[in-house]
């Protein structure tokens, strides 16, 4: 099959959270299988460009309709980890992407209604007929849209799209511009039926537009599209969701394999599997000297997350202080986008600062995640929502037994060591329900007292981790099933 990726991110060039991660290691998998893929990016001033193999101009340059203007725009294109990519890039004195970060500009509906737009008139003046457009988040859902109204009469007829929610927490809620740039009729579109959001009579949902258009829609995992239509997850979607039950699916993600593997890791100091746990442990030994931990016979409890409400900062506050007073050390790496949780996590720094047991990182670095999870012992991951989450699948790899709320994709890939009723082999972790610091308490608690008093045991649930199948191939046999479904 040929399957165009379109998407606001892929790791390791562009890279915030879970999304890049996808996009890459599900079209790495693609291309394993024998499929033809290419993925479409904005060619952003942070590109990681030494991750950029080729990077040359690709074909001629386009025009893109952007209110009564035409914007030209350069396409260039590269290989990131052996995957062809292509990259938007307008030449014009909106600098859409050349904003030093990739999200978080006030403009981002118009920005990425542009590459929606960009992307589509790119395949058309190329000639190229994918089997399948596969978007991702609310960034490409006027894709659908433009396809269906604009596009197929002008000779994209074969391609059917398949959009994916990683977080349909963000929706692309906007006046009608956005639609207005793009050369959409917003008098014509924003209906009920259509993009119109559910509580706003005046604003565009774009999202909503995508589950409209798209001839598919997934979520991330099997319970969190069972969230969206039967709990407040649905958020202001889930109306929408419902009417188009029939083209919803879940598809738990995988983690790239390579990138996330202990044996071949670049990133760590010693490399080990599951026959060399001890390997392991002189990991801990580096992450404790590079942090300023202590040498100690102590589990590490580690975070790694970005830092935002939905991932439960305030779990996270208590966990760390629950751990510390368990005798545990706690490592935290993360980025907060909003001050009132950067403040929060500064405020426990300052506390533990010069601490021989607590250590707090708040930035993005790729390095010491790698390190983290192949140093510490257990991860602690409460989030309010989850669709899927990766960094309890990458624990496991590394050995490090996930304490995850039971919600979403966590609930689909942690299995309780003392509750579940899975084979032993298949149990992996510790999870609790309700998101209070005592429903934390109640899995964090039995990790770390199996940790202290039945270290075989906790052994045995390192090395399921390290044993569970999270790759890429199971859930790639998902995406063509439903791709085959919807094809021409
Ligand atoms: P989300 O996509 O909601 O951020 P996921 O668990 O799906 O959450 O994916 C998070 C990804 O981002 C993982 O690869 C994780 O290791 C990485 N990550 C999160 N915060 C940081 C950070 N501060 N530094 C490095 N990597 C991070």
């Amino acid at each position: 099959m040929y399957i165009t990726q379109v998407a606001a991110e892929c790791a390791p060039v562009a890279k915030v959270g879970g999304l890049g991660d996808v996009v890459q290691g599900l079209s790495r998998e693609l291309v394993r299988q024998g499929h033809q893929v290419e993925v479409i990016l904005p060619k952003y001033d942070g590109l990681r460009l030494e991750r950029l193999e080729d990077l040359q101009p690709a074909g001629e340059e386009l025009r893109v309709p952007f209110y009564d203007q035409w914007l030209p725009c350069r396409v260039e294109s590269g290989r990131v980890d052996g995957i062809r990519c292509f990259f938007i890039d307008p030449d014009s004195d909106h600098g859409f992407y050349r904003r030093g970060r990739i999200y978080s500009e006030v403009d981002d509906p118009g920005r990425f209604a542009f590459f929606s737009r960009a992307v589509l008139e790119f395949l058309l003046k190329t000639g190229r007929q994918p089997d399948i457009i596969h978007c991702h988040d609310w960034h490409t859902a006027l894709l659908s849209v433009l396809r269906w109204e604009i596009h197929k009469a002008a000779g994209l007829d074969r391609a059917r799209v398949c959009h994916t929610l990683h977080n349909p927490a963000y929706q692309g809620i906007a006046g009608e511009y956005p639609l207005r740039a793009v050369g959409l009729d917003p008098a014509r579109l924003m209906t009920r039926e259509r993009l119109l959001d559910q509580d706003n009579p005046h604003a565009v949902n774009l999202l909503k537009g995508a589950i409209v258009y798209a001839n598919a829609v997934t979520t991330v995992s099997p319970r969190h599209a069972w969230e969206l239509l039967h709990t407040d997850q649905g958020l202001r979607l889930r109306e929408t969701l419902y009417t188009h039950r029939h083209k919803l699916h879940g598809v738990l993600n995988g983690i790239d394999e390579d990138t996330w593997n202990p044996r071949t890791d670049p990133h760590i100091v010693h490399n080990y599997g599951p026959e060399d746990l001890p390997g392991k442990a002189r990991n801990k030994q580096h992450l404790r000297r590079r942090l300023g931990l202590a040498e100690a016979a102590k589990p590490i409890i580690a975070i790694v997350s970005r830092l935002e409400r939905q991932k439960g900062v305030e779990l996270m506050r208590h966990a760390i202080h629950y751990a510390l007073g368990n005798g545990c050390q706690t490592v935290l790496l993360g980025s907060a986008s909003e001050p009132w949780i950067e403040e929060l996590f500064q405020e426990i720094a300052r506390q533990t600062e010069g601490s021989a047991d607590c250590h707090l990182t708040l930035r993005y670095d790729e390095g010491l995640s790698h390190q983290i999870h192949a140093g510490a012992d257990i991860l602690v991951v409460p989030s309010l929502y989850e669709p899927c989450g990766l960094t309890q699948m990458i624990a496991m790899r590394y050995g490090v037994v996930p304490v995850v709320r039971r919600v979403g994709g966590l609930a689909d890939s942690v299995f309780d060591a003392n509750y579940s009723d899975r084979a032993f082999e298949e149990v992996n972790g510790f999870l609790f329900d309700d998101p209070t610091p005592a429903g934390l308490e109640s899995a964090l608690g039995r990790a770390i007292r199996l940790w202290f008093r039945y270290p075989e045991y906790f052994r045995q649930l390192r090395l399921n981790g390290m044993y569970t199948d999270n790759s890429w191939v199971g859930p790639v046999r998902q995406y063509l099933d439903i791709f085959e479904a919807i094809k021409a």
